[in-house]
Order: C-alpha cells, then structure tokens, then sequence
C-alpha cells in the first residue's frame, strides 16, 4: 500500500521557491482529490483553509459559470454590483461597516496595515506606525506582511527588516502592555495561528486585547485568513470571545472556495483615513470573485455549516486525545480550534506527512513541528473517521521509521 517516499521534483521552468511533491492532481469532488493517475486522496489540508466547501462545489461551479459568461471585469472606477452586495454580507455578518477587496491575503493585510497607519494620521498622530506582531504569526509574503510577522526565515536575504514593526512573544500581556507606546498604532493578530502551529489564543486574551486598544487608543487588527470564515464552527475565531471585536480584519482563503478573493474588513472610525485616492487595486472585487464569494459567504454563514464543524472538531479533537495516548512516542500535544487542528509531533512533522500521503491523507506541515488538518467543513463523520484511521497508519509508519533510527533526534 505504502509508496515509496519520493524526493521533490525540480522544475526548470518554476521559481524554486517551495518543495513541492511529485504529486498531481487532475480533479477534486468534496474532500476527495484524483491524480493523473486516478489515484483517489483524502484532502484533509483544502489548499490550506482555501477549498472549505469542498472541491468543485457545484454551487460555486454555477456561480462562477453564471458570471463567467456576464462579465469578467471591469474598473474599479465603476459601480460593482457583486462587491456592494457581497460587502453588504460581510458587514451584516460582522463588527465591520466597511470593506475593501483584494485578490489575497497578503493585499488583505496590506490593507489592514495602511488602513490602521491612515487612521492615526487622519487624527493628526502621524507618528504611530507601529504595528505589533507576534512570534509564530503568519501574514503572508509581501514585503509588509514578511515584516509584520517578524519570521527570520522569511526575512533573510530581503534588506533590512522595515520600520514600524515591533514583535512579541505569543500570549505574553505584560510584555505587550510595556510595549505600547506613543508611536504604536496597532495590534496585529491571528485569533487562532494558523502556519505558527495551530495555536489558539485564549478567549480572555483576546478580550484583554480589545480592553488595551480601547484604553490606549491603538487599533485591533485579526488576521482571519485562515481561521476566519466558520473554520473554527463560528463564523470566526473571535467571536469565541465575548467583547473582543476588532477594529480591522483582513479575511480570505476560504471566502472564495479556490477562487482567489481577500478581504479588509474595517469599522467606519478606523477607516476614516482611507479617502478617495489612498489606496486601490485593478483586479481586487472582480466580478468573477465578487459572485463566488457571494456564493461561498451564504453557505459559510449558515448554522448548520458551523454547529457541523463543532461537531467534527470534538470528534478529532477525541479520537486524537486516543491516538495521542496510544502512541507517546508520536504525538505530543493536540491544538487548535473546531477544524484548524494540530498535531504538535516529536518525530519530524515533514517525515509524518509522507507518511500520511502513502496513506492517501493529504494534511499540511506547521510551525513547532507540528501537523494541521484543515479539512473541508463539509466532510462528512465518515470521512472524518476514515482521516482518523488513516492518521492513525501514518502513526504507526512514524512508529516503524523512528524504532528502525533508535538515535535519530525527535525535532
Ligand atoms: C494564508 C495566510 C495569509 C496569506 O494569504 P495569501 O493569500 O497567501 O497572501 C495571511 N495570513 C494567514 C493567517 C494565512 O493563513
């Protein structure tokens, strides 16, 4: 049953900027991919929080085909139907009066950044650009977003890291409050870490947050890209907290299912500096995006999406408790929220997921050696038990390959 382990195919065509594996696929239906081959996988990843209603939704296939054949583009110097109402959606949903659409995360955040910087000029405190980020936080890969999570790996090689961007521990409050100061304009946080490990801030953290922005006059900025958008059985994270709203959010990944959409969301007060003129995009609130994440947005806010992925979550969060105690030597710790879970491992997480893909699991890496499943919301209790099964092969593989290194080091 089990493949050999294949090493990563070099392109020479394609910026070699990830490892990929020389594995294909042709088409997706539900959580279910096919290689070229016809090899059947279970997608327990989604593109990374991105395919949350599943592969080739047919829901989504009608709204993008309807569109598709009305109108692809058109400036943003023109009224857009599709984003008035898909923006209408969110800030129903939301804390937020106002949005901006962009084509990803990364431009989502972009956003929130100079949406923040903008507010405290606007109010005649041009000197607070500091955004805080935290150690563990991913943003995405523009220069700003590179910058704001402070990661070295992601720095290295690309100048001197920017002004205004100050970096903490996770969780520490004290060190946060020290660091506030008279040239900090805003807090920048992932309510649930998605890349950094799956790690979930406490509720009371997240109110704490809300409780010194409004004390200081600084802005709250969530980075829901990941864990936004009813991935963790709310339609997002922070809601878990009562009193916690932010000021800014920057969403994306799974508002448009595949199809590439983000999105800053903002309050009126903290976009009062984004005027005529201040900031824009060409392809950002296309048609084509506006009428899947319309599509996606009215299935992600349903009830019963949500109360599903609550369910599924304890189901996973059990069965792994299970697997975590039958196998000691594998499994450390079990994070995360609803369906963003992390398995924090002691052999190496990049070896484990190989193991899980000889299984026919697809399930993505994490920061602190950990693995994520990030199914699908709509994979159903008999999919999640055969995930179960199959993770629980790949722990037995991980067991085989460590016992058969006696003095491999745990990473
Ligand atoms: C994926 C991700 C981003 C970046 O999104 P892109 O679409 O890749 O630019 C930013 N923040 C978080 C939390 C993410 O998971």
């Amino acid at each position: 049953m089990a493949e050999p382990t294949a090493a990563p195919v070099p392109s020479d065509h394609i910026m070699g900027v990830y490892s990929r594996t020389p594995l294909a696929f042709e088409r997706g239906e539900g959580a279910r991919l096919y290689t070229t081959d016809g090899d059947a996988y279970l997608d327990c990843m989604a593109g990374i929080a991105v395919n949350a209603l599943g592969h080739a939704n047919p829901i989504l296939i009608q709204a993008l085909k309807d569109q598709a054949e009305k109108l692809w583009h058109t400036s943003n110097i023109f009224t857009i139907p599709g984003q008035e109402r898909l923006a209408k959606a969110l800030t129903d949903a939301t804390f937020a009066d106002e949005v901006f659409f962009t084509n990803s995360g990364a431009e989502a955040i972009e956003c929130a950044i100079k949406t923040a910087r903008k507010y405290h000029w606007a109010k005649g405190a041009p000197e607070r650009i500091d955004i805080i980020g935290f150690e563990g936080s991913f943003h995405g890969r523009t220069i700003a977003a590179v910058n704001a999570s402070g990661n070295p790996s992601y720095l290295e090689g690309f100048g001197p890291p920017l002004p205004g961007f100050v970096h903490l521990p996770y969780g520490d409050h004290e060190a946060l409050k020290a660091a506030i100061g008279p040239t900090t304009a805003a807090i920048l946080i992932e309510p649930v870490q998605g890349e950094g490990g799956a790690r979930a801030l406490p509720d009371a953290c997240l109110r704490g947050l809300r409780q010194l922005c409004d004390e200081t006059g600084i802005l709250l900025i969530y980075d829901e890209i990941q864990c936004g958008l009813g991935r963790t059985g709310k339609l997002f994270a922070h809601e878990w907290a009562s009193d916690a709203a932010p000021d800014i959010m920057a969403v994306a990944k799974a508002l448009g299912g595949g199809f590439p959409v983000g999105a800053c969301l903002a309050t009126a007060e903290a976009g009062r500096g984004m005027t005529v003129g201040s900031h824009g995009s060409t392809y950002g609130g296309n048609p084509l995006a506006m009428a899947v994440g319309e599509a996606a947005l009215a299935e992600l806010v349903k009830p019963e999406l949500l109360a599903h992925v609550r369910e599924l979550g304890g189901y996973f969060t059990q069965q792994f408790e299970g697997l975590k105690t039958r196998f000691p030597d594998i499994i450390e710790d079990i994070r995360g929220k609803g369906l963003l879970i992390g398995l924090k491992l002691k052999t190496p997480n990049r070896e484990f997921m190989q193991h899980a893909r000889d299984q026919h699991l697809l399930i993505a890496g994490g920061g602190d050696n950990c693995v994520r499943l990030l199914p699908p919301l709509n994979l159903t209790v008999e999919e999640a038990s055969e995930a179960v099964g199959k993770l629980e092969a790949a722990c037995e593989a991980a067991r085989a390959k460590a016992q058969s290194q006696p003095r491999a080091p745990a990473a």
